[in-house]
């Protein structure tokens, strides 16, 4: 994303600011999602020695206290630190649900590496501090805070918004949106899913410059290759050496990239991007666009790191073991290949397409999944190929982002990283990252130290899902 913000920087267009129709949210209402998202940062959820199910807890009681009937608010999960929270703000049926889901925990945090307590809420300098404050308490609170005050207001949705906290999307083996998908299908039965894990607004020296909404995602895979041999004195070498085997196959790898491809979400951020990029830039984004794109055009684009990523599956060599002493012939060599796969292949079409490239029957090409557990096959269930985003979800927002981040395009944009998404699109379900989280694109302290967020980018990611959520569930959203 930070490629296009660049790139905008230089359009110099100057958007005459709106009259803003969509009004903040009040004092009371502000301080009520402030003392929310106090206590969410104030509870650890790391996997080391926090709990998910704490936090799951002080949110249900929320919810209870606010009115909430008891059965629209459970905790569900596999053991008791890792209760989800399930909470669902009932409609009238006249659509389909939409799915909300956060992640409840966070990474670890030292208190010798901070100048704060990571788990204390400190507000100084116009900014919140403490662990999660960007990755995503922030956003958990404020889908709390308004579930709360759209009931209070009285507003009745024309479809039931559930919202989903969870654990373990950061550490930890019980992913909440991967055990919900698997434990809890019918919480599935929606019409679409919205991730406040992703998207947001880019912000240079405080400038809006793009309202990012992550429309797909790539896949993550990590392949481990070894090599054995009867190993000897290396006074004594003989062929076969598992090092020389291991970096042939490797070199081979380097030079062998995967096929370029483009899908309905890579192909419109494209296009959308070709106003705002070099002469030369714009020529092959045009060249890779026609039908067949021409391939010249690919060449030229993949120069560019984040170009390349968008535009194929990459395999990169990530660890290296071999040998067990300098004097000895090595009776093992291993590398780990992490794979970053586009949608819709699955991980073993990747892993035979390894093993075709290494070309080495000596080399086992084995799976490892999160776990760190190998196994001869990989899962053969292909990713959900990305239709076009859908206009409903994305015309409000840019209805909103126009008055709120007036002259900031709203782009909808593949992930090169991997988030909850990945198991929700895996299931068939068209998930959107849509944030209203405003960050400078040199403060992005997520999973870092004196993680912070500014305090108006807090309140500003308040009114916008308050109005975003209304927007998705009523015919009469402003327009
Ligand atoms: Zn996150």
């Amino acid at each position: 994303m930070n490629r296009i913000a660049i790139l905008l920087l230089f359009c110099g267009s100057v958007m005459a600011q709106a009259a803003p129709a969509y009004q903040a949210a009040s004092e009371k209402d502000r301080q009520f999602a402030h003392d929310i998202f106090k206590q969410l940062i104030e509870t650890n959820t790391s996997h080391s020695v926090g709990s998910v199910t704490a936090a799951s807890q002080e949110m249900q009681k929320r919810l209870l206290d606010a009115g909430f009937p008891a059965s629209d608010v459970v905790l569900m999960g596999p053991n008791d630190r890792k209760q989800n929270l399930i909470v669902r703000y009932r409609g009238n049926g006249l659509r389909k649900p939409i799915l909300i889901v956060g992640h409840l925990d966070v990474v670890e945090a030292q208190l010798s590496d901070w100048t704060t307590d990571p788990f204390q809420f400190v507000e100084k300098d116009g900014y919140f501090y403490g662990r999660g404050t960007q990755d995503i308490k922030e956003n958990d609170a404020i889908l709390v805070a308004n579930f709360i005050r759209l009931r209070q207001e009285g507003f009745q949705p024309d479809r039931d918004l559930i919202l989903a906290l969870t654990a373990d999307e950061e550490n930890g083996p019980d992913d909440g949106v991967a055990w919900l998908v698997k434990n809890h299908r019918e919480l599935l039965d929606v019409d679409f899913v919205l991730n406040l894990d992703a998207g947001g607004v880019e912000m240079e020296h405080g400038k809006p410059l793009v309202v990012g909404v992550e429309a797909t995602e790539k896949s993550y895979a990590d392949y481990v290759l070894t090599i054995t041999d009867r190993g000897g004195h290396s006074s004594l070498p003989h062929p076969d050496n598992p090092i020389f085997h291991l970096s042939a196959a490797l070199e081979r790898l380097e030079h062998s990239p995967f096929p370029y491809e483009l899908n309905a979400v890579t192909r419109e951020y494209f296009s959308s991007l070709s106003s705002h990029v070099s002469a030369a830039d714009a020529a092959a984004i045009h060249a890779v666009l026609q039908v067949p794109p021409d391939p010249a055009g690919f060449e030229t684009l993949s120069h560019d790191t984040y170009y390349n990523a968008l535009l194929r599956t990459t395999c990169i060599p990530t660890r290296l073991w071999a040998g067990h002493a300098n004097n000895a012939l090595p009776q093992t060599a291993s590398a780990n290949v992490n794979c970053r796969i586009l949608p819709g292949h699955s991980p073993e079409e990747v892993r035979r397409e390894l093993i075709r490239i290494f070309a080495d029957p000596k080399i086992t090409v084995r799976y490892g999944n999160f776990a760190g557990q190998l196994s001869d096959r990989a899962p053969d269930e292909k990713s959900f190929s990305p239709p076009p985003p859908r206009s409903d979800v994305i015309a409000p927002i840019q209805r909103i982002a126009a008055q709120m981040w007036p002259g900031a395009p709203v782009i909808s944009e593949m992930e090169t990283g991997a988030s909850d998404s990945v198991y929700t699109m895996a299931v068939g379900i068209p998930s959107y990252g849509v944030s209203g989280i405003a960050i400078d694109n040199d403060d992005i302290r997520a999973h870092g130290k004196d993680e912070r967020l500014p305090v108006e980018s807090f309140y500003r990611g308040l009114d916008f899902y308050y109005w975003y959520l209304k927007a998705l569930s009523t015919p009469e959203a402003p327009k």
